[in-house]
């Protein structure tokens, strides 16, 4: 039997639904925008799409960074409405952040807090996100030992870097020591299983498994199921 000592976790989709959210923070920030540079056209997602990129060709760093990605999308409305590049930053920054003050206005899925406090008392905690949430900006964040984003390991998971991070938090931690869990297949299920990291799906809108060269992970779509599936499976 394995033994598991770290789990880490997705956020967005895994601890919440992050559509809404996003959508919600998109519109409030472009009004907040709009407060200072005027009535703008925003386009349509395809383009909204297309521009991000064309910016991620001109610097392919973006692709991880998306900090850096939403800043200059706010950043080229603002210089097209006339601003200096100078005076374009300070207001890039509010813009900022008010976009994350927005972007962290989630609703956590049921007994997330309950089953996160009860695993904290067994294994050590950690967060491995491709998004720019920050668990400790919420009161769970106390039972996280760490978090890592795509912009601390400049790639994006299904890429190995959250996961060797994960692992060198730790002295002498295996990686089959370590249970991922998260909602998507390929960044965080193949990404894990690719390692030789345990993956467990979080698949709570009941969907059937498509990925047909992965083997069907164990999965779950109640968060109070999670503590008996770790225990009666990996110890
Ligand atoms: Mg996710």
């Amino acid at each position: 039997m394995k033994k598991i000592k770290l789990i880490t976790f997705d956020l967005d989709d895994t601890f919440w639904d992050i559509e809404p959210v996003i959508i919600n923070a998109e519109r409030s920030t472009r009004k907040f925008l709009e407060n200072y540079i005027g009535k703008q056209e925003w386009g349509s997602l395809s383009d909204f799409l297309s521009f991000r990129r064309e910016l991620i060709e001109i610097d392919p760093s973006l692709e991880w960074d998306i900090k850096g990605l939403r800043r200059a999308i706010y950043q080229n409305k603002i210089l097209d409405s006339g601003y200096s590049e100078k005076d374009s930053i300070e207001l890039v920054d509010k813009c900022y952040k008010f976009f994350l003050e927005k972007r962290h206005d989630v609703t956590f899925y049921d007994n997330v807090f309950e089953s996160i406090k009860e695993l904290s008392a067994d294994y050590s905690l950690g967060v491995l996100t491709n998004g720019n949430a920050d668990i400790f900006n919420f009161d769970i964040g106390k039972y996280f030992d760490f978090s890592i984003s795509s912009y601390d390991v400049k790639s994006n998971k299904p890429d190995e870097g959250h996961f060797v991070a994960a692992r060198n938090k730790y002295n002498n931690l295996r990686y089959d020591e370590i249970v991922h869990i998260g909602d998507h297949p390929i960044n965080d299920v193949r990404g894990a299983l690719d390692i030789g990291i345990n993956a467990i799906w979080f698949n709570g809108m009941g969907k059937e498994w498509k990925e047909e060269n992965i083997k069907e992970p164990l999965q779950f779509k109640d968060w109070s199921k999670i503590t008996r599936l770790i225990k009666s499976n990996y110890e």
